[in-house]
């Protein structure tokens, strides 16, 4: 018997769900681990605080004398809740976050002891930046790396440890990480929107990007999990048949949360709530034991920081409870894979969502040209939104059998086609007075102010506006959200930049007045764009044809995709805009390309053992049962067994396949292993895994998953489908 399913079946079975009281109301809770204003208000000096205030809004730098009160405040507020260390906090480009622990304590001499932590602690930190993935940088450039404090994301304790959000950069200045790009990317739309504002309303003096993502996950018994090496090595199955019950009766989604996950939930909301993750909606996905957390969207530098912290803590309040998450995009074959929607609009400092229609014609025209531009955006940049969602795990949705696909269209729903189909026939140049007031009155002020979300109705669109925001669904679960929402907020503020440049020109060169212009400017968008607009069933082969005659690209896999981050155009608008420089964006692209190969050369090798030391031997141990069976029937009935054994010998046969499928496979994947890893240039390598290694996995899983509904179902090693999902 296959000791290490079966105990973890059993020991599944029995356990029991961890009754969480909530004692605590969460508006009290909230916020209570985070160094937020009100914090700030009682631990800082005015001084200290205004400084603190003052970088958080307007960027300005904290001076050092300032920086050490600032750090004795925390420290005070810190200690007081418990905290024992400190720890820069930040997210290489692993994808996972990193911190290193420091105690407070500092002995000072004579046996004695203080608690210390100084301005300079507070403000910059010199992890080992080796270790982590660079792309050639530090070749290149300096060897060392250093984390700087990024005040526009307060501090907050985890556990006994005080984490202050950072970013890390190289000696010189190019990033490491994550959140210096996107933090100049926000800087670069706030610049770029309050400009174009400016036309509607002069008081505008800051626009944020905001964020809401939806996390996606399935929750699977730790036990369970840890039985299988795939799960645990890769975070996905590499085989499995599908159980006989799987998603088709639709009796999960939105259904009742089992008793066991609702305990994990409550128990992660309330770590969230004290970690000020605004978390607010929970239910069941369409797969059995998937499901999806949201917050309350926020400002995005902070909710790329909470939506990484929550993943951190979903994996440790997941140990409490006994469960594994699995953030994978698909964990299971033939059941829906998880995504993570990020809602994105656009905010003003005067309580306006950019991306929300308004009660006036004139609101509406400003909604209309942020709308439009966003539209334009996407539609010079496809290449470029496909490529910051190219993961190889979110290969496995893009492109393959599932929704959304790898082309990247916008939905905008049937009111706002309708729209922008009037908008299109506008007059060229000057416009008659009626035209005008035809304009505001039956087009532009007809634009409800609150448009009927009529876009569930299209679950396969990549890209989807949803009423006041645009959701970009195609974004993975595993995904760290800065890297979409740099690139989102970087092509919208090179639009807008472009947008004012037209408008202006057309005023002073034409002489047209500000509201005329626009409508000419938005016109030729809507005419030049419209290709990108798609409202219709995104997957399948019928759209595929139609986009490619739209010029639209369909990269499948991760290698290809990657590719526009590092086209001229994408190089120079990263570089105009001071979001990256060269060298930061070939890098980056270097360590995604590398990451790839890493990550399909792990399946391969876990997919190789499995079935080679795990499926293989199982069957050889069934098919000798078989034999034994066999030749005790002739033993017993002589000549007349063969009619007794038929099944038998038809058993033996076919496992005999499958076993010199398997091993014929996996021979020839190692092979095609080796050739890969052999190539030097990094395009050819990934092309390699991609298309010559990685076809073999389905090859191989075929013939073993075929065994599995051979082999005696007491022998079978692997923790199978129907046990994984439906486990409770
Ligand atoms: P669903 O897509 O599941 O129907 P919602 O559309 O209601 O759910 O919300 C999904 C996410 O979008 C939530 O995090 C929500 O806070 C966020 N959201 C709502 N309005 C905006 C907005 N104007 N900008 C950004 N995110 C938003
Ligand atoms: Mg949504």
């Amino acid at each position: 018997m296959s000791t290490l399913r079966f105990h973890a079946i059993k020991k599944s079975l029995n356990r029991k769900p961890i009754k969480i009281e909530e004692k605590v109301r969460r508006s009290e809770l909230f916020g209570q681990n985070v160094f937020n204003e009100d914090k700030m208000r009682q631990y800082l000096t005015k001084e200290a605080f205004n400084s603190v205030m003052d970088a958080m809004q307007n960027g300005t730098k904290i001076d050092r004398v300032v920086a050490d009160h600032i750090s004795t405040g925390m420290k005070e507020w810190a200690i007081s809740k418990g905290a024992t260390h400190y720890t820069h906090w930040f997210q290489p480009l692993t994808g996972s976050t990193a911190e290193k622990h420091d105690a407070f304590f500092e002995p000072i001499g004579n046996g004695r002891a203080i608690e210390k932590f100084g301005g300079g602690q507070l403000v910059q930190q010199e992890p080992d930046a080796s270790s982590f993935p660079n792309g050639g940088i530090r070749n290149t450039f300096e060897a060392r790396g250093y984390t700087a404090w990024d005040p526009t994301s307060p501090a907050f304790i985890y556990g006994t440890t005080l984490c202050i959000p950072t970013v890390f950069v190289s000696y010189t200045g190019e990033a490491l990480d994550y959140k210096t790009p996107l933090l100049r990317a926000l800087q670069a739309i706030d610049n770029a929107a309050v400009d174009v504002c400016k036309y509607f309303d002069k008081n505008v003096k800051k626009v944020n990007a905001s964020l809401g993502w939806e996390q996606e996950y399935f929750l699977i018994d730790r036990g369970l999990a840890a039985s299988r090496p795939d799960i645990q090595l890769t975070g996905r199955t590499l085989l499995g048949h599908s159980s006989a019950k799987g998603q088709q009766l639709d009796d999960h989604y939105f259904g009742t949360i089992p008793n066991r996950a609702m305990q994990y939930m409550r128990d992660l909301e309330t770590e969230c709530m004290l970690l000020g993750i605004p978390v607010k909606t929970r239910h069941n996905e369409v797969a059995p034991n998937q499901f999806e957390l949201a917050p309350v969207f926020d400002e995005a530098n902070l909710a790329v920081d909470h939506n990484s912290l929550l993943m951190d803590v979903m994996d440790k309040v997941a140990e409490r409870h006994d469960f594994k998450v699995l953030f994978h995009e698909k964990p299971f074959k033939g059941v829906n894979g998880s995504g993570k929607h990020n809602n994105w609009s656009l905010s003003t400092n005067t309580g306006v969502n950019l991306l929300g229609p308004g009660k006036t014609p004139m609101s509406n025209l400003q909604f209309l040209t942020f709308f439009v531009n966003t539209i334009k955006a996407v539609y010079d940049n496809e290449e470029l939104v496909r490529a910051s969602i190219a993961s190889a795990s979110n290969d496995h949705r893009l492109g393959a059998n599932e929704a959304p696909p790898a082309i990247i269209s916008v939905f905008i729903g049937e009111q706002l086609t309708s729209v922008l189909d009037e908008l299109q026939n506008v007059t060229n140049g000057k416009l008659s007075p009626e035209e005008k007031t035809d304009l505001k009155l039956n087009v532009v002020g007809k634009i409800p102010e609150i448009l009927l979300d009529n876009t569930d109705r299209n679950r396969t669109s990549p890209f989807a506006f949803t009423g006041n925001k645009f959701e970009f669904r195609a974004v993975g679960s595993t995904a760290n959200c800065a890297n979409p929402m740099t690139v989102l907020n970087t092509i919208v503020a090179n639009q807008l930049i472009e947008f004012k440049k037209e408008v202006d020109a057309l005023i002073k060169s034409r002489g047209l007045k500000k509201d005329e212009a626009i409508f000419n400017i938005l016109r030729e968008y809507i005419k030049k764009s419209k290709n990108i607009l798609f409202e219709g069933n995104g997957y399948g082969e019928a759209w595929e044809k139609e986009a490619k005659k739209r010029g639209l690209s369909n990269h499948k896999t991760t290698p290809e995709a990657l590719k526009a981050k590092v086209s001229k155009k994408t190089l120079s608008l990263f570089e105009d805009l001071g979001v990256m420089n060269k060298v930061e964006s070939i890098s980056r692209y270097e360590i995604e390309m590398e990451e790839y190969v890493l990550h399909i050369q792990i399946e391969g090798r876990v997919l190789g053992d499995v079935a080679r030391n795990h499926v293989v031997p199982i069957a050889v141990r069934y098919q000798n049962r078989l034999i034994k069976n066999v030749k005790g029937l002739k033993e017993i009935y002589g000549t007349g067994f063969k009619k007794l054994a038929k099944e038998q010998m038809t058993l033996i046969e076919e496992i005999s396949g499958h076993i010199e499928s398997i091993n014929s496979n996996v021979t020839k994947m190692t092979n095609e292993r080796k050739v890969a890893n052999n190539i030097e240039n990094l395009e050819e390598k990934a092309s390699a895994y991609c298309n010559k290694v990685k076809p073999i996995f389905d090859e191989i899983r075929y013939h073993c998953d075929k065994l599995e509904l051979l082999v005696d179902d007491e022998l079978w090693p692997l923790t199978k489908y129907r046990e994984l999902l439906f486990t409770k």
